[in-house]
């Protein structure tokens, strides 16, 4: 097998035929086997009796692995590299935003250029909103000021690379997975290609703004550790201040004698104090959750039901 495309897809129904289709159209006189795995992260619609049909149909190898709930794209895309055969895996999305016309041309630069193992598509052109992309600007240069892997701002999971890169991936088991974080972190030199995204085929996106948050927030705990010690450096800026302004009170009293009115500054002092004890206690709960949650060393995810060619 040369090539496996693994294919996440969360209510995707109406548009899983229409992507099989493209690839049996793209890959067409290519003159190798490929695959496609589809992961159906627990979708609500009709997308995995669809699937079904598409494996039963065999038109080209067909996987289908079938979650037991939602467990999220990072989770379906950690399943679909474990069933990947192929010596090239592609990485691509089930909404036909991503061509698999570029999955193949991803694939023969790889034939080509024997000295990267990753290929990577970016998006010269992003339709998104002015507000969405500047909060995205904003993410990356947090995360690459604080993380030791550095990000590339617009490249996207679409990606193909070699089987040993997606060994490399499947080694890091991590339950919070960040998937552009775990390609930065495993290395490898990659050959960046521009792509522009097609608009979806049908369906929405399934991700809200409050959802893209998230995603930032795993992502920055995820690969740095940094927030702890910037806890640390408010507590002692804030406790250095204190002894300051505890030194010019003491000052003024005796050698002016002012008996200063303390009653406001006592209660924003409080109140400044308590909310910063409280922000640093949040960045250590979010690591101590974090751990709580790697220890437990739960499964990444529940197939249900696996189909396979073989
Ligand atoms: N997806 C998934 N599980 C989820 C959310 C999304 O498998 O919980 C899949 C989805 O079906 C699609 C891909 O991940 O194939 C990208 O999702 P989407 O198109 O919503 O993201 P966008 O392209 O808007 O970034
Ligand atoms: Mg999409």
């Amino acid at each position: 097998m040369k090539l496996s495309l693994v294919v996440p897809c969360y209510n995707e129904a109406e548009n899983v035929a229409a992507f099989h289709d493209a690839v049996l159209e793209a890959f067409q006189g290519c003159g190798y086997s490929y695959e496609i795995v589809f992961v159906d992260d627990g979708s609500k619609d009709a997308t995995l009796h669809n699937l079904k049909k598409l494996h039963k149909a065999q038109k080209c190898f067909v996987k289908v692995i079938s979650f037991s709930r939602n467990f999220g794209k990072e989770a379906a895309i950690y399943a679909g590299l474990k069933h990947a055969t192929g010596d090239y895996i592609c990485l691509i999305d089930a909404d036909l935003q991503q061509h698999p016309g570029i999955a193949r041309e991803m694939a023969s630069l790889l034939d080509e250029k024997p000295e990267y193992d990753v290929v990577a598509a970016y998006q010269d052109r992003r339709g998104e909103s002015k507000v969405l992309s500047f909060f995205k600007r904003r993410f990356y240069s947090v995360i690459n000021q604080l993380s030791d892997v550095k990000f590339r701002p617009d490249a996207s999971d679409f990606r193909c690379f070699r089987k040993s890169v997606a060994k490399s991936i499947l080694s890091l088991a991590e339950c919070h997975r960040f998937s552009k974080g775990i390609f930065s972190w495993v290395g490898y030199d990659t050959l960046y290609i521009p792509y522009t995204a097609a608009p979806r085929a049908a369906g929405s996106t399934k991700w809200s703004f409050r959802k893209l948050m998230n995603y930032a927030l795993e992502g920055i705990i995820g690969f740095s550790t940094k927030p702890l010690r910037i806890a640390a450096y408010i507590g002692m800026l804030t406790a250095a201040a204190a002894i300051i302004y505890l030194i010019a009170v003491v000052c003024e009293k005796l050698f002016w004698g002012i008996a200063i009115p303390g009653y406001a500054t006592a209660i924003v002092l409080i109140l400044l104090l308590g909310g910063i004890q409280l922000f640093c206690i949040g960045i250590i709960g979010e690591y101590v959750g974090k751990t709580f949650e790697q220890v437990k060393d739960r499964p990444i995810y529940i197939a249900k039901e696996t189909l396979t060619w073989e």
